[in-house]
């Protein structure tokens, strides 16, 4: 086993907002510098860091919109998150609940705060992460996984110094519930501060981390709250030590080597499959959702 080397730790960029309800840094594709291969499966991260929404009786988010050829992983850390989508499926997460929609041959859908959260408002913060699809799924029907932090795979470290959450793949032993279509394994480690853990993942596999709260030192450096480590595809390990209480998300998965042309809310393959999306969408093929 060799150590898996930091090719870079990044600070948040700059927010922006996705409709009115998700202050978002985009970590990928990031500035252009990383490319839309370099973490593939994983094609988009959006981080919502930590803020306070005011109360309100109109649901912040964002409205009625397609997608095509990828899953849209949603982790509520904090505040609740209601979706509907023209496929029939509908939830609401709340903090440490997971939902994995499977968008592939394409749907329409809307991503809202829960309404009693938003008339209580208070602290906000997720992650939205789009996981690509090996063309052959591309155009499988919509599916939809609502992955509740009960039903997480979780692996307790000894002397409650915290406790790994399975949202995908293994951990240990211990196995997520989420289905995929390609090798991931995702998790969150809760850990106390001063935990040690290590972290065996292929080498092959595009992986990165993201500290969502407190800090910690990877691999000897250290990783403040809000950052993105990317490592290179070079080895298999990863040492963390919490500095202080940490929640850390953990991302790794086996590339997809295919072409990508990606459009707006539409992932695939070729530029003529894009165009055929277009028009899907502006011929309703993608069903039907009320705003
Ligand atoms: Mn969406």
């Amino acid at each position: 086993m060799t150590i898996k080397s930091i090719e870079r730790i990044i600070a948040p960029p700059p927010p922006h907002m996705v409709g009115d309800g998700f202050r978002v840094h985009g970590f990928l594709p990031g500035d252009g510098r990383l490319g839309k291969h370099r973490m593939s499966p994983f094609f988009m991260l959006d981080y919502a860091s930590l803020v306070e929404f005011s109360p309100t009786d109109t649901p912040r988010g964002v409205g009625v919109h397609p997608h095509r050829g990828f899953e849209t992983v949603t982790i509520a850390y904090k505040g609740r998150i209601a979706h509907h989508d023209s496929a029939g499926h509908h939830g609401i997460i709340g903090e440490g609940d997971v939902q994995w929609m499977t968008a592939a041959s394409g749907l329409l859908h809307k991503e809202y705060h829960e309404e009693s959260f938003s008339k209580q408002g208070g602290p906000f913060q997720m992650v939205q992460i789009w996981v690509n699809l090996p063309a052959k799924h591309k155009m499988d029907p919509p599916a939809y996984q609502e992955i509740t932090h009960e039903n997480m795979g979780k692996h307790r470290l000894p002397n409650e110094q915290g406790v790994v959450e399975v949202i995908a793949g293994n951990f240990q032993g211990t196995k997520g519930p989420a289905r995929t279509f390609t090798p991931i394994e995702m998790y969150n480690l809760k850990l106390k501060a001063g935990t040690n853990l290590t972290l065996n993942l292929p080498a092959s596999y595009s992986t990165a981390l993201l500290i969502i709260e407190g800090s910690a030192i990877v691999n000897s450096e250290k990783a403040p709250a809000d950052h993105f480590i990317l490592f290179l595809q070079d080895g298999e390990q990863i040492q963390i030590s919490a500095e202080q209480d940490a929640v850390i998300l953990v991302l790794s998965g086996e590339p997809i080597n295919e072409p990508i042309a990606a459009y707006g809310p539409f992932l695939m393959n070729q530029w003529s499959e894009i165009e055929q999306a277009i028009q899907d969408f502006n011929t309703g093929k993608f069903g039907v959702l009320e705003d």
